[in-house]
């Protein structure tokens, strides 16, 4: 019992976080910025942080994750990172010649209160950076928010510097993607193709942390984002932004900067979710949604119709992303299982109202909170209360799940002790048919290694 100083008894705390359900901004600004072709992500800030969150991306992806460092010392800690960052952007595009810097900052050069968009003019303005090349800020002060926020900043800071309008539109839709594996980037682009619609989709860590082995490492992959088609966005014919909290900032800003009008959706997981974006495509691209994807639908719907007895009414419990969450319990209601405890490190009034509406008249028992008391030890305590038959979250779950025997299916950021997550899609009808596996699959190995030997069928 490696947690068993957990009580069921629950303490109120007003200013204790323990195990939280989210990590640092910065780890966010830095996945993003890897969505983006020949863009080297810059931590401005301690050689420790910037550690730590490519740690954090190479742990889950299984994949060298590059970026670089203002390596502030003791001086820069006092009077500031300016010198650190300038010789810092002249020697990355000596050395490693990327398109794009991406800086974001840290809670150190917060602290200090560096002007980093100052900072990055003087670097132009002394000519440090070469021509076409281009380097872009994002503010990640990690004492608020989560990896999440991080990861919203760094995708509207591209979009602060990128797309132009030039006034002759062209025939294709933005979508702004929120924090979802290479795999998902994937399967929106692939169904974006069997549509015939021309999409930018921005972030694209699909052959970026998913690379195949060719023997021959590469610091900037094939894939990610391109600059001209960032460029391209201010003229496209609208924006879809996927997950609010990870997307839509990037999309008002794109709005009032190129007058490119934009929808807000939940992240296609589930039935219901991937209807609304799948319906969204189209209506935006006036096409019109061709066979191999209603057939995709169509095999979902008689997994859950085959397996429904297996689903019906099981207690579930999940923390992550809120963007990830939001869908995800939709899809648990659809399935008519009962999503009894959410938390989400997360902080944001959003959650709560998308929680209230989904949630509360389907499973009025719930319990659900976000925001840095809503941490693992709360949701523990919850369980211990009583329990669930099923855990849904990221590789730190794992301890809840041994404690307590609760099948647990890994889903969200990070997963570090399991492979797949990169290369199989959550979104989508076939991203749902592979998350239904992986439930079904857990609470069924389950009740194969609890059966006893009358019960123990070889049919299921
Ligand atoms: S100091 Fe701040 S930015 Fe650095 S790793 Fe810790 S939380 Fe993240």
């Amino acid at each position: 019992m490696l947690l068993r100083h957990t009580t069921d008894k629950i303490t109120e705390r007003s200013a204790l976080t323990i195990n939280p359900a989210k990590t640092c901004q910065p780890v966010g600004a830095m996945y993003a910025a890897l969505g983006v072709h020949g863009c080297l992500p810059h931590s401005h800030g301690s050689q420790g942080c910037c550690s730590y969150h490519r740690t954090a991306l190479t742990r889950h992806f299984k994949e060298p994750v590059m970026a670089a460092t203002s390596s502030f010392t003791e001086g820069s800690s006092v009077f500031g990172g300016q010198a650190n960052l300038l010789q810092a952007v002249s020697t990355i595009f000596t050395i490693y010649q990327p398109d794009i810097i991406a800086v974001h900052t840290t809670c150190l050069s917060e602290t200090i209160g560096d002007d980093v968009n100052q900072i990055l003019q003087k670097t132009r303005d002394d000519k440090l950076v070469p021509p076409g090349k281009h380097v872009v800020h994002c503010n990640t002060p990690s004492y608020v928010g989560s990896h999440v926020t991080g990861y919203s900043n760094m995708v509207a800071g591209f979009i602060n510097y990128f797309p132009q309008k030039t006034g002759k539109k062209i025939n294709q839709i933005n979508i702004i993607s929120g924090w979802v594996e290479p795999s998902d980037m994937r399967e929106i682009r692939n169904l974006a193709t069997a549509m015939d619609v021309k999409i930018v989709l921005l972030p694209d860590t699909s052959d970026v942390l998913d690379t195949p082995m060719t023997g021959k490492h590469e610091i900037f992959p094939k894939g990610g984002t391109t600059i001209p088609e960032m460029v391209s966005m201010g003229n496209s014919r609208s924006t879809i932004a996927l997950g609010p909290f990870c997307s839509e900032d990037a999309a008002i800003k794109l709005e009032n900067k190129c007058k490119v009008k934009f929808t807000t959706l939940e992240l296609p997981i589930g039935l219901k979710a991937t209807d609304r974006f799948i319906t969204a495509l189209s209506r935006a691209a006036n096409v019109s949604v061709p066979d191999s994807i209603t057939d995709d639908r169509g095999r979902l719907i008689d997994m859950i119709t085959d397996m429904h007895k297996y689903l019906y009414g099981k207690r579930v419990a999940l923390f992550g992303d809120p963007d990830t969450l939001t869908p995800l319990v939709e899809f648990l209601i659809t399935l008519d299982m009962k999503p009894v405890y959410v938390v989400s490190g997360t902080p944001g009034k959003r959650f709560e109202a998308a929680m209230d509406s989904i949630l509360k008249p389907a499973v009025p028992e719930a319990k659900y909170m976000n925001g840095q008391r809503a941490d693992m030890f709360l949701l523990h305590q919850w369980i211990k209360q009583e329990s669930v038959d099923l855990l849904i979250g990221n590789t730190y779950g794992k301890y809840i799940a041994r404690d307590e025997n609760i099948p647990f299916v890994r889903l969200g950021f990070p997963i570090m002790d399991r492979v797949g997550h990169s290369y199989f899609p959550t979104l989508g009808y076939k991203g749902a048919m592979h998350l239904l596996t992986n439930m079904l699959g857990a609470i069924m190995d389950k009740m194969d290694r609890e059966a006893v030997e009358e019960k123990f069928e070889l049919v299921m």
